[in-house]
């Protein structure tokens, strides 16, 4: 690990990560004055957040607070740090800066009350709870532990607070460039990759090229699964692995995980909850006047279903 010394030659061994991720404070804390170093500064206020870090009542509006508006920067570095995911496969510290920098630039892009950098560090922080709490973080290898904290970390990039119907309805850019197929998850993970191809972002650099492309499928997967329409899809086919005797499809497993945190909110406390769906609901009213507006564009001569149909489902307004 971090603090003990150990020969060039040798590989940490994941149970020690394991270890020390449970270990708690203590441990988050002699990582933090090693890799402050060299690495991102917390204030006090951050300190003091990141101490219910392992904890599903965490509190992300007040680590973003206490960050002033970086929590999905913050909460990537302390997690690639708790799981020492730098020191194996030597990730470069300033490359993870900016990387989360660029993430959070692309996040504030279209100004969502939902859809932000807040709800991504939230996904980030919830899939580092299931993981931890239900101790399925053994099951997992570093490189999938990174791909979980990756894909969540990159899961609604530039999202731009609408949903895929209004994308396809329009005949939006993305949409016919994806084939009204999961139009805004394909950007998502799409638009992700195209930061690293910056050299100073790329916090990939030193994978293998069998681990660059272990971690690609599985972003890919996991990060597409996120897309609503695959919901009952998804809940079957897990039920019926379950119920099986051969092993259980990781990625299909990972993708779940992914899927629950990301439509974790309604089992968070009541005021999390509640502030989650209000972001929600303005963000899905924004969209309706872009939708008259669309309607009435096509009414003048070209036919469309009407999208609200689809739109005014509350089930789908929650778990959006
Ligand atoms: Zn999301």
């Amino acid at each position: 690990m971090g603090m003990t010394k150990r020969r060039p030659e040798e590989k940490p061994k994941f149970r020690s990560i394991v270890h020390a991720v449970q270990a708690g404070i203590f441990v988050e804390r002699m990582y933090r004055r090693t890799s402050n170093m060299v690495g991102l500064a917390y204030p006090p206020e951050v300190i003091s957040t990141f101490k219910d870090v392992d904890k599903w009542s965490f509190d992300v509006f007040a680590l973003n607070e206490a960050s002033t508006g970086h929590s999905l920067k913050f909460m990537m570095y302390e997690l690639f740090t708790r799981y020492d995911l730098m020191n194996r496969f030597k990730i470069p510290v300033p490359s993870l800066i900016s990387f989360g920098e660029a993430l959070e630039i692309g996040y504030s892009k279209y100004k969502n009350p939902y859809h932000n950098l807040i709800h991504a560090a939230d996904v980030t922080h919830t899939v580092h709870c299931i993981m931890l709490l239900t101790g399925i973080m053994h099951w997992l290898t570093e490189l999938e532990i990174l791909a979980m904290i990756f894909a969540a970390a990159v899961h609604d990039y530039e999202h731009n607070g609408t949903t895929n119907n209004f994308h396809i309805q329009t005949r939006s850019d993305v949409a016919i460039l994806y084939n009204d197929r999961s139009v805004l998850e394909n950007h998502h993970v799409s638009a992700a990759y195209r930061i690293m191809q910056e050299e100073e972002m790329n916090i990939l650099v030193n994978l293998t090229k069998d681990e660059w492309r272990e971690l690609r499928n599985l972003v890919i997967e996991m990060v597409l699964s996120t897309d609503m329409s695959g919901h009952f899809q998804q809940i079957k086919t897990m039920r019926h692995s379950l119920q099986q005797t051969e092993g259980i499809d990781k990625a299909k497993a990972m993708s779940l995980i992914l899927h629950a945190a990301d439509i974790s909110h309604p089992a968070k406390s009541w005021e999390l909850h509640y502030r989650w769906t209000m972001a929600l609901m303005e963000e899905f009213f924004r969209q309706v006047p872009f939708f008259n507006a669309f309607l009435n564009f096509a009414s003048a001569g070209r036919s469309v279903v009407h999208p609200a149909c689809g739109f005014l489902d509350p089930f789908l307004m929650i778990m959006a």
